[in-house]
């Protein structure tokens, strides 16, 4: 469910401690958007879940995009940042064991990146690598 801007979502029945609409929302700054945010409860169910089994913060260094935004660091037309969908930073991590955690979790989109994981939970399971980072994810 779209939201115009993560400010306007009444988080008083807010079930998932570790995140936030804010986080979550359009990393645009307002200078696209007024800070759009999808609300999507079994997305954050799936985030919890991961946020559990690594017992470490998770940093999101992208959540949901404006369209514009999208366009904007390059994202596919159709990416699932439209609707909802996590790049995670690894520093501080062990990549495998988030990777793990995340398809035991439920996400079945799956980016590889040189600092970050993409996840989302697209219908038909896809992975890819971005540039320069398959040597990184050989186990
Ligand atoms: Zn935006
Ligand atoms: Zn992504």
């Amino acid at each position: 469910m779209l939201i115009r801007s993560f400010t306007l979502f009444d988080t008083s029945g807010w079930q998932w401690p570790h995140f936030s609409p804010r986080e979550l929302s359009c990393k645009c700054g307002g200078r696209l958007c007024d800070g759009e945010y999808w609300h999507d409860p079994e997305f954050l169910d799936a985030l919890e879940t991961l946020r559990s089994a690594v017992g470490q913060p998770l940093v999101i260094n992208s959540g949901h995009r404006c369209a514009l935004w999208n366009t904007h660091v390059g994202g596919a037309a159709h990416s699932m940042h439209r609707q909802i969908a996590v790049d995670i930073a690894l520093a501080g991590h062990d990549r495998f064991a988030l990777l793990d955690a995340a398809e035991q979790g439920g996400f079945t989109g799956i980016g590889f990146g040189r600092h970050f994981l993409h996840l989302d939970r697209r219908g038909k399971p896809a992975r890819w690598y971005y540039s320069g980072s398959k040597a990184l994810w050989e186990r």
